[in-house]
C-alpha cells in the first residue's frame, strides 16, 4: 500500500513511512509530522496538503531556474527515450564533450576542463585525488596535506568529510583523513555584524594560511580548499582582500587552491561561479547543484590547464587517472545541463541576480532590529539571519523560526539557530518582500 500512497494526496501512514531513513533529518520526528510534497512550478512547491510553498531554498540551493523549467523536462524526456544511458569509460556520447565545453566557457579562463560527477560530495573527493594525482605525477610525492577552513561544509564523502570543518558532522565517524589542518572562519561579530555583501575586515585572516606552513611545511601540502563564500555552515561572504591572498600565497609555495563552487556555481552570486564574480581564479572548482537546475543529480571537477596537463602523461595507452563513477556524464544529467545552461543563458539569470542582489540585501537588513537577531549577511542572492540561542536550548529558536515560516507558506532553512535563505534567480521583487515579511513574523512569535 505503500506505492499507492505515493500515488495519491492520500497521507501516508506511520507504517508506509517505515523503509525510508531519511538524510539528514531526525527520522522519528519527522515521521510523526511529515513534510511532504508532490508537485514543483517556478518558485512554489505544492504540498501534499495542496498549500502552495513559496521556495525560499530554491529546494536546497540547487534549483536556481525554479521549478519544472519546461526545457530541461523535454531535453531529459527527449535523452531518455533516445540514449538512456553509455558509460564514459573508455566510450562515451557526443553531449557530454559539448557540456563540458559549454562549462568551460562560462568558467573562469584557464579552467577548460571538466571531470563528471553525480554529486557535490563527489566533486569534492574527486578534486582532492586530483590534486594527489597531480603533484605525485610531478614528483612531489611529498604533497599530501589539505587545508581547509572551519565551518566549512564539503559534502558527506571521507575527503569531504576530512575537509570539513563543522564538528557535528565529523564527530561520529573518525578515524578521518589525519594529514589535514583548517584556518580560521572568517566570522567576527565585533568587527563585521551586519556587513552588506564582502566584510571589509578579516582579509588577514588569509595570512593564517602561512602559519599553518611554517609549521607543516608547503612541501608536504598538496591544495587548499575553501568555499569562495562559505554557504551551508552559515553564508559568510569571503572578506575584501581574503581570497586574493589564499591565492598568492599558494602560488608562492606551489600549492593548488580549490575553490568548493557546489552552492556559489551556476549563479547564485551573481556570475557563472564566485571566482568569476571575485576575480580570483583557482586551479580547481568543484560545482554540482545548479549544473541541471537540480533536475538530475550531476557534479563536475573543473580543472586548470596546467593541472590536466600535467597528469596527460605517460604512454598513450595508459588510463592516466584511475577514477571515475558509473553515471559520469550520464546521458540524462548531460541533457538536463545543457538546457540548464541554455535556460540561464536566455532568461540572462546569472546577470538577473547580480540586479536584483541589492534589493534582496536591503530587504535582509531591514530585519535588524527585529527580536533574537544578532546578525545578518548576504552575498548575490543568499542569507543568514543569526538568532541568538534560547538559553539552555541551542538551536530550539531557529528550528521554530523556521517552522512558523512553513506553516505561513514559506520555505527556508535554519541550521542551529542561523537562518539560511537562498531563493531560486527567477524570484520577483514582491516574493522576496514575502520571504521576510514571514521571517519577521516567525520572529515576533518564537520566544
Ligand atoms: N560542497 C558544498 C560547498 C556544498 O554546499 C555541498 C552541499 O550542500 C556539497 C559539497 C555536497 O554536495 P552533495 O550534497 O551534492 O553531495
Amino acid at each position: 500500500h505503500a506505492s499507492q500512497a505515493a500515488t495519491s494526496n492520500t497521507p501516508l501512514t506511520r507504517e508506509a513511512m517505515e523503509a525510508f531513513w531519511l538524510p539528514m533529518t531526525p527520522n522519528r520526528q519527522f515521521k510523526s509530522r511529515p513534510r511532504l510534497f508532490v508537485g514543483a512550478e517556478g518558485m512554489h512547491y505544492v504540498a501534499q496538503d495542496g498549500q502552495r510553498i513559496l521556495d525560499g531554498m530554491a529546494g536546497l540551493w540547487c534549483v536556481n531556474a525554479g521549478h519544472g523549467q519546461r526545457r530541461i523536462v523535454e531535453a531529459i524526456q527527449t535523452q531518455a527515450a533516445k540514449l538512456d544511458f553509455v558509460s564514459s569509460f573508455q566510450m562515451s556520447h557526443p553531449a557530454a564533450f559539448e557540456l563540458a565545453g559549454r562549462i568551460a566557457e562560462i568558467a573562469p579562463s584557464g579552467l577548460d576542463h571538466v571531470f563528471f560527477t553525480n554529486s557535490g560530495s563527489e566533486s569534492v573527493d574527486t578534486a582532492l585525488k586530483i590534486a594527489r594525482g597531480y603533484h605525485r605525477t610531478r614528483g612531489e610525492a611529498s604533497r599530501i596535506r589539505f587545508i581547509s577552513r572551519a565551518k566549512a561544509y564539503h559534502g558527506m564523502g571521507w575527503g569531504g568529510l576530512s575537509v570539513s570543518g563543522i564538528v557535528r558532522h565529523r564527530r561520529d565517524f573518525g578515524p578521518l583523513l589525519p594529514e589535514v589542518d583548517h584556518l580560521s572562519h572568517t566570522h567576527n561579530l565585533e568587527h563585521a555584524a551586519f556587513s552588506r555583501g564582502q566584510p571589509g575586515w578579516g582579509a588577514h585572516l588569509a595570512d593564517e594560511l602561512e602559519k599553518l606552513l611554517s609549521i607543516h611545511d608547503p612541501s608536504t601540502v598538496a591544495a587548499v580548499i575553501v568555499e569562495p563564500v562559505t554557504g551551508s555552515g552559515g553564508v559568510f561572504p569571503p572578506p575584501v582582500g581574503y581570497l586574493e591572498r589564499l591565492r598568492e600565497i599558494c602560488d608562492r609555495h606551489g600549492i593548488l587552491l580549490i575553490f568548493d563552487e557546489v552552492i556559489t556555481g551556476f549563479g547564485r552570486v551573481g556570475a557563472a561561479f564566485a571566482a568569476n564574480a571575485f576575480g580570483v581564479t583557482p586551479d580547481i572548482i568543484t560545482c554540482a547543484k545548479g549544473m541541471t537546475n537540480a533536475a538530475v543529480p550531476m557534479g563536475g571537477v573543473i580543472v586548470s590547464g596546467k593541472v590536466y596537463d600535467a597528469l596527460m602523461t605517460g604512454p598513450e595507452n595508459t588510463i592516466e587517472l584511475f577514477h571515475g563513477y558509473t553515471y559520469s556524464a550520464h546521458p540524462l544529467a548531460c541533457a538536463a545541463a545543457l538546457a540548464a545552461l541554455d535556460v540561464y543563458q536566455d532568461l540572462g539569470l546569472f546577470e538577473r541576480a547580480r540586479r536584483i542582489a541589492p534589493r534582496w540585501e536591503a530587504a535582509a537588513h531591514a530585519l535588524r532590529g527585529a527580536p533574537h537577531i544578532i546578525d545578518i549577511r548576504n552575498i548575490g542572492l543568499l542569507a543568514a539571519i543569526d538568532l541568538k540561542p534560547r538559553d539552555g536550548a541551542a538551536g530550539a529558536r531557529g528550528a521554530e523560526c523556521a517552522g512558523r515560516c512553513y506553516d505561513d507558506g514559506i520555505l527556508i532553512r535554519a541550521s542551529g539557530d542561523t537562518l539560511l535563505l537562498s531563493p531560486p534567480l527567477i524570484i520577483e521583487e514582491e516574493q522576496i518582500e514575502a520571504l521576510f515579511a514571514a521571517v519577521r513574523r516567525a520572529l515576533a512569535a518564537v520566544g
